[in-house]
C-alpha cells in the first residue's frame, strides 16, 4: 500500500518553497587540493585584449615532418573596442612549446610590415595610429619553428603511434598560444576560423568544422583546408593528423536534416582497439537522438561530429571533432554532450568551469537513463557522489586544479540532479533548452549567475540559496532526524549539525498499513513538524530523502531532541502568515520549555471557534496552521480572530484577520 496522506501542516510548509535570504556560513575555506595542472597561466586576458574582440583566425601551418619543423602564416581580424588601444597583445608562447622554439618573423599591419616584439608568451604589435572604435583591423603573422625538443602532452604534440608519426593538439585551458597566436581566453570567441595544413600526401589532418578542400600538390605532399563556421574558443581549436581509418555513421534528425558522424581512428572498425570501440561509437546517434530531445537541436548541424584518436587515455571535447581516448560508452556520451554545454555555450573563465563539466558529467547519467532505465540512473548518481571539502565554483583558477573529478564534475552533476528533483522534469529540461537557446549565451559564453537567472526565470522561484549553497559554499546537509508518536500525532524534529542548507527534502514515513510521502523544506538547524497519523497506524519507520535527490548524511533516532540541544530561551507567538488570509494560515510560535501547550483559535466574543493544538510539546521552534474551511465541512464567517497560545501560566494572543 502506498497511500498518499499529506498530514496539513506539513502539504503547507512544501508547497510554501519561496526561498527566502538566510545568512550562508561559509565555515570552511575554498579547496587546498594539489596542484595537478601543471599548465597554469594568467586567468585573464591583459587590459589591452580586453580593448579588442577577436573576430576571425585564419591558420595556416606547413609542417615538415622529417625535421619536425613548421612554418606558419596566421591572420587574425579583431574589432577595436576601447580607443585607447595602444598595442595589439596576442598569446604565443617563445619558446619550450610543443612546436620547438618559436620565431615571429613577420607581422603586417594592412599590407605593412611593423614593429613587433615577442617574448614572455606574448606577442605585442603597437598600433601604427589610433584606432577608431569600432574599426576592424587585420593583422597578419608570419612564424617559424622547430625542430620540436619535446612532448609535453600540452599544446601541440609531436607523437607517435604504432612506430609511425602522429600529431595531436591539446589546449585546454591555455594552451593554444603554444602552436598559435590568439587571446587566448573562453571568453573571447573567434565567429569563425578557417585551418589549412600542408603535410605530407600519406597523412590525413582532421581538425573542427567542415572540410572546404584537399589539394594534392603532387610532389609529396598535400594541403587540407577545414572551416569553421560557428564561434569556436581558442581551446576547442584541433589538429589531428596520422595514417588514420577513416568511417563514419549518419545521424538524422526529426527534420530529415543529415549530420554526417566522422571517425579517425588507429584501428580498423572491423578489429577494434580497444575492442568496444566500434560498438560505442555506433551508439552516438542514439546519443545525439536524446541529447537534441533534452537540450535541443544539435548546435553544429551544418558542419559535422566525430572523434579523432590521440595519445591520451581520456576525452577531449573539441568543437565538432572530439579527440578520443579509451572511447568508454560514458565517455562517448560525455564529449558529446559537451558540444551543447561547454563548446556551444562555453564557460565565460574557468571559474565556472562547472558549467561545461558539470552538464557533461551530468549527461552521462541523462544517457544511462535512456540506456539502462531508471535503475542505471541511479548507479550513475552514485557513482558520482562527492562527500569532501572545496567548492565548485573555482576561486582561484591560477593555482587550484581547475579539472577536478571530485569539484568541477561530479558534485556539479549532483547539483543538477537535484535541481531535476526540486523543479519537476518537464521543468528541469525546459531550463536546459532554454538555456540552450537563449541567444545571449547560444554559441557564446555563460557564468553561473547568468545560468541562475534562466534557472529563475523559467521556475519564478528565487534560487539564490540553493545556488550559493552548492556552487559557492562547501560541504552537504547532515541531517539528523528525530521522531516521537503520540496516539495520531507525530513529531518529527530535524536537527542540521555543520553548514544549514536550505532544501526541499522528501519524507517517507512508514506505518503499520501506509506510507505516507510529503515534502518539507528544511532551512534551520532545528525543526519541528507534526504530521497527523491515521487512526490505530503505528509508526514503523522515518526516512528522509528515500530516493537520494539530495547529496547527505542522514541518521535517526527514536525519540525527541533534548532541550538543551534545541533552544530557543523565549516564549513566544509568532504573527501568523499570511495575514490576511483565506482560508489557510501558518501560525508559528516557540516554546521556551516541554509542557503541555494548548493553541485555540477564538472569536471576538471570547467564544472557541477551534482547537488547534492541545498536547504535551516539546521545547523549540513549532509551527501550526489553521483552515477556516476546515471545521467539519462548516466555512467560517470572515473578520477577526485571535489565536491564543496557552503553556503552563505563560499566555500570548495575537490577532487574525480572515477575509473574505
Ligand atoms: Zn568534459
Amino acid at each position: 500500500m502506498n497511500k498518499s496522506y499529506n498530514a496539513l501542516i506539513t502539504i503547507i510548509l512544501g508547497l510554501l518553497f519561496s526561498l527566502t535570504s538566510f545568512g550562508f556560513i561559509d565555515e570552511e575555506k575554498p579547496c587546498g587540493h594539489a596542484h595537478q595542472d601543471v599548465f597554469l597561466r594568467d586567468v585573464a586576458p591583459t587590459t589591452e585584449q580586453q580593448k579588442i574582440d577577436i573576430r576571425y583566425y585564419s591558420l595556416n601551418f606547413d609542417i615538415d615532418i622529417a625535421t619536425t619543423s613548421m612554418t606558419n602564416e596566421f591572420l587574425v581580424e579583431l574589432v577595436v573596442l576601447d580607443t585607447s588601444l595602444e598595442v595589439i597583445e596576442l598569446d604565443y608562447s617563445t619558446d619550450n612549446s610543443g612546436v620547438g622554439n618559436i620565431t615571429v618573423t613577420n607581422v603586417l599591419f594592412d599590407d605593412d610590415s611593423v614593429i613587433f616584439y615577442h617574448g614572455n608568451d606574448l606577442l605585442r604589435i603597437p598600433v601604427v595610429e589610433k584606432p577608431g572604435l569600432g574599426q576592424r583591423i587585420s593583422v597578419r603573422i608570419f612564424s617559424e619553428s622547430g625542430p620540436a625538443n619535446n612532448h609535453d602532452d600540452q599544446g601541440f604534440n609531436w607523437d607517435y603511434e604504432s612506430g609511425r608519426r602522429a600529431i595531436w593538439t591539446n589546449s585546454q585551458p591555455y594552451d593554444a598560444r603554444d602552436w598559435w597566436p590568439s587571446v587566448d581566453y573562453p571568453r573571447d570567441k573567434a565567429d569563425s576560423v578557417d585551418i589549412v595544413v600542408t603535410i605530407d600526401d600519406y597523412m590525413t589532418v582532421a581538425s573542427n568544422g567542415r572540410l572546404v578542400s584537399t589539394l594534392d600538390h603532387g610532389d609529396g605532399s598535400k594541403t587540407w583546408h577545414w572551416h569553421v563556421g560557428h564561434p569556436i574558443a581558442t581551446y576547442l581549436v584541433s589538429l589531428s593528423i596520422y595514417e588514420f581509418y577513416e568511417w563514419g555513421d549518419i545521424y538524422v534528425d526529426a527534420n530529415n536534416d543529415t549530420l554526417p558522424i566522422q571517425f579517425y581512428t588507429y584501428s580498423h572498425p572491423d578489429n577494434p582497439y580497444p575492442s568496444y570501440m566500434t560498438a560505442n561509437y555506433r551508439l552516438l546517434p542514439d546519443m545525439i537522438r536524446l541529447f537534441e530531445s533534452q537540450f535541443g537541436p544539435y548546435p553544429f548541424m551544418d558542419e559535422k561530429y566525430g572523434h579523432a584518436e590521440w595519445g591520451k587515455s581520456y576525452g577531449m571535447e573539441h568543437q565538432t571533432l572530439t579527440s578520443m581516448g579509451d572511447p568508454t560508452e560514458r565517455r562517448v556520451a560525455h564529449e558529446l554532450a559537451h558540444m551543447w554545454f561547454g563548446d556551444m555555450i562555453t564557460c565565460y573563465s574557468y571559474h565556472h568551469i562547472w558549467i561545461n563539466e558539470g552538464f557533461a558529467r551530468y549527461a552521462e547519467a541523462l544517457w544511462w537513463e535512456e540506456h539502462y532505465g531508471p535503475a542505471g540512473y541511479r548507479e550513475k548518481m552514485k557513482a558520482f557522489e562527492y562527500y569532501g571539502t572545496g567548492t565548485i565554483y573555482v576561486e582561484d583558477p591560477e593555482t587550484e586544479s581547475i579539472f577536478g573529478l571530485s569539484l568541477s564534475y561530479n558534485k556539479p552533476a549532483w547539483v543538477l540532479h537535484m535541481l531535476r528533483h526540486m523543479v519537476g522534469d518537464e521543468t528541469f529540461f525546459e531550463i536546459l533548452q532554454t538555456y540552450a537557446a537563449d541567444p545571449e549565451f547560444k554559441y557564446k559564453t555563460a557564468t553561473t549567475e547568468q545560468f541562475q537567472m534562466v534557472c529563475e526565470e523559467i521556475t519564478g522561484l528565487d534560487l539564490d540559496n540553493f545556488f550559493q549553497q552548492w556552487i559557492y559554499g562547501p560541504g552537504f546537509p547532515h541531517y539528523r532526524a528525530y521522531r516521537a508518536q503520540t496516539g495520531e500525532d507525530l513529531l518529527i524534529q530535524t536537527i542540521q549539525s555543520g553548514i544549514v542548507f536550505d532544501m526541499p527534502v522528501d519524507f517517507r514515513i512508514t506505518t503499520t498499513s501506509s506510507v505516507i510521502d510529503t515534502v518539507l523544506r528544511i532551512n534551520e538547524q532545528f525543526m519541528t513538524f507534526h504530521f497527523q497519523i491515521p487512526p490505530g497506524e503505528i509508526v514503523t519507520g522515518l526516512v528522509m530523502d528515500p530516493d537520494d535527490w539530495i547529496l547527505k548524511s542522514t541518521d535517526y533516532v527514536i525519540g525527541v531532541i533534548e532541550d538543551e540541544q534545541v533552544g530557543p530561551e523565549y516564549f513566544e507567538l509568532g504573527q501568523n502568515y499570511p495575514n490576511p488570509f483565506n482560508p489557510m494560515t501558518i501560525i508559528p510560535y516557540s516554546l521556551d520549555k516541554s509542557g503541555p501547550v494548548h493553541i485555540s483559535i477564538v472569536d471576538v466574543m471570547g467564544k472557541e471557534v477551534v482547537d488547534l493544538i492541545n498536547s504535551n510539546q516539546i521545547r523549540g521552534h513549532h509551527k501550526t496552521s489553521w483552515n477556516s474551511l476546515d471545521q467539519q465541512g462548516k466555512a467560517v464567517e470572515a473578520g477577526i480572530y485571535f489565536c491564543r497560545l496557552q503553556a503552563g501560566i505563560q499566555t500570548e494572543i495575537r490577532k487574525l484577520l480572515l477575509v473574505k
